[in-house]
């Protein structure tokens, strides 16, 4: 007697049109196969704490547990808090979700774990779903805090603007004085607002996929002189020593708006963030065959470690090592990677805090 091996088939009736007849056994390495696509670490232990079914992502998360299904996951493999997880769902028949961190040279990673009964593979058997959960939570801080720091970083002109405009209405300070410092605050105020708003637009147009760039030869000396004679107001305050070191013919393909705006943020955001006395600025260019470095630097604040791989998002603005008075809308350092990377070229940042700082841009020319 032949025995007909069962087919998709006969266990999912709705399969008929399928044009290739899959059996068990090929269902069961393509589910096998589709597990190990998936970038969430899956892992199944019965009751006795025995394999059952696990993924290959499970090893980026939970290196320790037995790469062969049937093998025993100790205690020590899964962590002393994720054991006691799997306790507290094999006794209230609850999933749990938590959230763990990981130090790994000096950043931090936050890993979800999420444990469900699973007794499909038996009275007592627990899933173990672990995810990196990292830039997910960054982001979701990033965003509330743009929030938080844009409706302050408007609201506060937008108020003195108000008062201003109030105080002016009054007729108290008609055709003296201090009407003209009212309309010169005023108008320092609204330039601020402008920026902000200039700033969003600015990000809005680059992420664009419509966005042409205008790019003409220009001589990226003077590009830096009219950066720096821009600045004056902030250099004069901050007295810091700036070199540029680059060749005075120096020529590059590109859309000079972006530049000027590239190298504003770059050496503004250094002017800004060092509020110390003996800060030294250096903007560098260096012609290679292919391609030209420019970079920024400076021997102020610097930015933490954990910090960097996020600087260059919308909206993030180091908070914990930096002053709250210093402006911002985290916006700056977002605009220049956009537009580096619309040039064809890419940037990167080096900073040791309280060393230097560099920001270093390869573009090909
Ligand atoms: P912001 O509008 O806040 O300046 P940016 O995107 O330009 O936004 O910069 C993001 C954050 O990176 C800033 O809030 C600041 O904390 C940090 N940062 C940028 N450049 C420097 C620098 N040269 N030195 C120290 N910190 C810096």
């Amino acid at each position: 007697m032949k025995i007909m091996e069962p087919t998709a088939h006969s266990i999912f009736p709705d399969l008929t049109e399928a044009k290739n007849v899959l059996t068990l056994q090929t269902l069961d390495s393509l589910s096998t196969r589709l597990l190990d696509e998936v970038d969430l670490g899956i892992m199944v232990m019965d009751a006795g704490n025995f394999l059952v079914a696990r993924n290959a992502a499970l090893s980026l998360y939970l290196p320790h547990v037995p790469q062969t299904l049937g093998g025993l996951v100790r205690k020590e493999s899964l962590s002393e808090e994720i054991f006691a997880l799997v306790e507290k769902v094999r006794q209230s028949g609850k999933a749990v979700t938590s959230q763990l961190t990981e130090k790994k040279s000096r950043l931090e990673i936050l890993h979800q774990v999420q444990i469900k009964p699973f007794t499909e593979a038996g009275p007592g058997a627990i899933c173990l779903l672990a995810e990196d959960v990292t830039e997910r939570v960054q982001l979701e801080r990033i965003r509330t805090d743009f929030v938080t720091n844009a409706s302050h970083e408007l609201r506060t002109p937008l108020s003195l603007i108000h008062g201003y405009i109030e105080t002016l209405k009054s007729g108290m300070f008609k055709g003296s004085n201090s009407m003209l410092r009212c309309l010169d605050v005023m108008e320092k105020h609204s330039r601020r607002m402008m920026r902000i708003i200039e700033d969003m637009l600015t990000i809005s147009r680059l992420e664009s996929v419509d966005t042409q760039l205008q790019c003409l030869h220009f001589c990226v000396h003077t590009c830096i002189s009219d950066v720096l004679e821009h600045l004056t107001p902030m250099i004069d305050l901050r007295q810091p020593v700036i070199h540029v070191d680059l060749p005075r013919n120096g020529m590059m393909q590109g859309d000079r708006f972006y530049w000027d705006q590239i190298f504003t943020n770059l050496i503004e955001n250094a002017l800004k963030e060092n509020q110390m006395p003996g800060l030294t600025i250096t903007v560098k260019g260096v012609w290679r065959e292919k391609d030209i470095v420019l970079s920024v630097a400076d021997n102020g604040v610097g930015i933490p470690l954990e910090d960097q791989p996020f600087v260059f998002k919308r909206f993030f603005r180091c908070a914990k090592h930096h002053s709250q008075d210093i402006k911002g809308t985290g916006l700056g350092l977002s605009i220049v990677r956009r537009a580096v990377e619309a040039h064809g070229g890419k940037i990167v940042l080096r900073s040791i805090p309280g060393v230097e700082t560099v920001f270093e841009m390869t573009v090909p020319h």
